[in-house]
């Protein structure tokens, strides 16, 4: 990864009268951490990092500080945002695009070809002495890791994130500017699990969920973590009338993950930021990727990866089949 041009772009970015800041990532404070940081000058964009620890979907700040309220008085600041994006965070981008969540004209994309970030649990159990700082990078199969001043190579199968397994697009589908040449795309098994899911029975399917929703905490940190889930009214926080009782238990829990799901039908980007995010280790990503899978097989359509579609639902084809209409 060039991060010097990475740097060298991004302060030329922020430099500019019309960009409020850029988001990008930054090291964090203690072992595998890295933040995401709001860069607002040039000296600023000197922090910013690339590397496999960079999971986190940036685009998520689009809807969660961009569409907080403005204070009395003043007036909203209409400057541009820059992003780095790589290319599930496109997607998220692009999806909110589609759904006029933001405007074009309102974000700068710095385009971040990825060759996949690890899950950060199973880098843990490997190494699950505590450490000070680790930094990781690329390398050719895998990954090299620098922890404790020294240096050890992690075959890629061995720590990447399952999301990366099974990404099908690691090239940003939209950008401004790109940053590195385009990786090439590796063979993925897009639906694997979800397969595994398919071939059980009504019965075991319904077990398989029963235990994973309810270990459910509801701390809803899949939904704050999703770039996608961004109404200012969420039937979560709906007190009248109330969808979901506040109550934690496994009917509830159901309730509110079909509810998420649906809502996510023809709109995630599987990005893979909900399961991620869940303390749980409730697999999310099945569950979402099960209803990507009915949308792209029964209506061909795709979400986050053409910014002039319409949205999934209120797009009409006379060839759906509708054999549900009698
Ligand atoms: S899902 Fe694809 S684009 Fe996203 S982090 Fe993994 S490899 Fe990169
Ligand atoms: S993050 Fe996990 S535990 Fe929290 S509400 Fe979501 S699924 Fe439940
Ligand atoms: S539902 Fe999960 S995977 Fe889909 S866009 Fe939201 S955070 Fe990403």
């Amino acid at each position: 990864m060039d991060l010097e041009k990475l740097r060298k772009t991004a302060a030329e970015i922020v430099s500019r009268d019309d960009v409020k800041y850029l988001i990008g990532w930054r090291p964090g404070s203690f072992g595998y951490r890295v933040s995401p940081c709001f860069v607002q000058d040039a000296a600023g964009a000197e922090e910013l990092i690339f590397s496999p620890l960079c999971a986190s979907n940036l685009a998520t700040y689009l809807t969660l500080v961009e569409k907080l309220p403005v204070p009395r008085g003043e007036e909203p600041d209409r400057r541009k945002v820059a992003l780095l994006v790589k290319g599930c965070d496109s997607r998220a981008v692009v999806q909110l695009l589609v759904e006029k969540g933001i405007e074009r004209e309102q974000v700068i994309l710095v385009g971040l070809p990825c060759r996949g970030v690890v899950d950060l649990n199973l880098l843990q159990q490997k190494y699950p002495e505590g450490l000070e700082k680790g930094e990781l990078s690329w390398q050719e199969g895998g990954f090299q890791l620098i922890r404790n001043g020294e240096t050890a190579t992690i075959p890629r199968e061995e720590i990447l994130a399952e999301k990366c397994r099974l990404c099908r697009y690691p090239n940003p589908v939209l950008s401004d500017v790109t940053i590195g040449d385009p990786v090439e795309p590796w063979e993925t098994e897009a639906d694997r699990g979800v397969e595994e899911l398919e071939q059980k029975s009504v019965e075991e399917r319904w077990d398989y969920w029963e235990e994973q929703f309810s270990k459910c905490i509801r701390c809803y940190s899949c939904r704050n973590a999703c770039p996608l889930c961004y109404c200012d009214d969420c039937i979560l926080d709906r007190l009248n009338p109330i969808w979901i009782n506040r109550a934690v238990n496994f009917s509830e829990n159901t309730a509110f993950h079909l509810a998420r799901a649906f809502h996510l039908g023809g709109r995630c980007a599987e990005c893979g930021e909900c399961e991620r995010a869940c303390p749980m280790n409730i697999p999310l990503g099945k569950l979402n990727r099960k209803l990507a899978k009915e949308v792209r097989e029964k209506y061909g359509y795709e979400a986050g990866v053409d910014p002039e579609a319409k949205p999934f639902l209120a797009s009409y084809n006379p060839n759906d089949p509708e054999e549900f209409i009698l």
